[in-house]
């Protein structure tokens, strides 16, 4: 049909009408916030480069999560900071460790929070690596082993998901069968099947303070020029028992979400990383972006690529608005 007999402005003319045609939603319940959470006593400190987002300790954590699960946001990802690193991250999967004490505050006092946990080496590794290094390079195989360790110690502590993202081969299945042979068949693997080896990363590594101290991740993480290998890597985590698929990071990969879509059947989560907020935030701040609204065409544009899930730092903001 063409114009004048089809004028699709009829469809724009006012909210109310808008509202109804409007294809993609956004709810609390897409929404998952990550919380930094490091040894120590006390602290809520901000992190310079992600303005609005603070490194809490197991105590004033709490007070966090209460706020967002009065506004109805109810699912956590977890990154510890612990004061202790050694050359294997062994304080990564310690039963005392800063993120298994966290979870154990967390879900004693509100068992409905969803607690979802990173599982990765390179904020507990002396070195910044995600695994263990062998010859001057992180060894698969010696890695598996300690991601499976990590995974269960999460797993005891209360944790509901937990989130490999180290983007070692294998790593899921590994993870998988650990977890049903320390009795644990319910806790589900949010794969970070495809993470690529992003420069977008730039604040949180401040933020977590896993900077590598020597090379770069392009080994294991993906070259930022591939796609066809998303998909690849994202049918191997399917195959291996994954229960959600994760894209990070989001806005420069929406493609690569449509792809997955397209493709899989599994639920799709993207990660809108520290320096897709930094963007948004410092261009606000200079007055060249307005940030709220901003922000809304960036979460919608990664739910309508095809995202069930985005894990956001604006996701306590974004319930705030919600609720308003
Ligand atoms: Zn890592």
């Amino acid at each position: 049909m063409m114009y004048p007999e089809y004028r699709p402005r009829r469809l724009r003319l006012r909210e109310e009408v808008r509202a109804l045609v409007r294809e993609t939603q956004l709810s609390v319940n897409d929404l998952i916030y990550p919380l930094f959470i490091r040894d120590g006593k006390g602290v809520r400190e901000e992190i310079a480069s992600m303005p609005g987002v603070y490194r809490f300790t197991v105590d004033t954590v709490i007070a966090e999560i209460k706020a967002c699960l009065e506004l109805g946001l109810k699912a956590f990802l977890l990154f510890g900071i612990p004061f202790q690193k050694d050359e294997v991250g062994s304080s990564a999967f310690a039963k005392e460790g800063v993120v298994q004490r966290a979870i154990k505050a967390i879900k004693d006092k509100f068992p409905e929070a969803v607690i979802i946990t990173d599982v990765c080496l390179c904020e507990y590794t002396s070195h910044g690596h995600c695994g263990i290094i062998k010859g001057g390079e992180v060894d698969n195989d010696l890695t598996l082993e300690q991601l499976a360790k990590v995974a269960v110690s999460h797993a005891k502590a209360g944790a509901d998901w937990v989130a490999p993202s180290d983007m070692m081969d294998g790593r899921v299945a590994r993870i998988r069968e650990a977890l049903d042979e320390a009795g644990f068949p319910n806790v589900a693997i949010m794969s970070y099947a495809v993470k690529y080896c992003s420069a977008f990363y730039g604040p949180f590594r401040e933020a977590a303070e896993s900077a590598p101290k020597f090379g770069d991740r392009k080994s294991y993480q993906m070259d930022p020029a591939n796609s066809r290998e998303a998909l690849r890597e994202a049918l191997m985590d399917v195959e291996e028992g994954a229960d959600i698929i994760m894209v990070k990071p989001a806005m420069p990969y929406l493609d690569i979400i449509k792809m997955l879509r397209d493709n899989l059947h599994h639920p799709i989560a993207a990660y809108q990383v520290s320096g897709e907020y930094a963007m948004i935030k410092s261009a606000s701040k200079l007055g060249y972006l307005e940030e709220e609204r901003v922000l809304w065409e960036s979460l919608i544009s990664i739910k309508r690529a095809g995202a069930d899930l985005i894990i956001t730092y604006f996701a306590k903001r974004v319930a705030e608005l919600l609720t308003k």
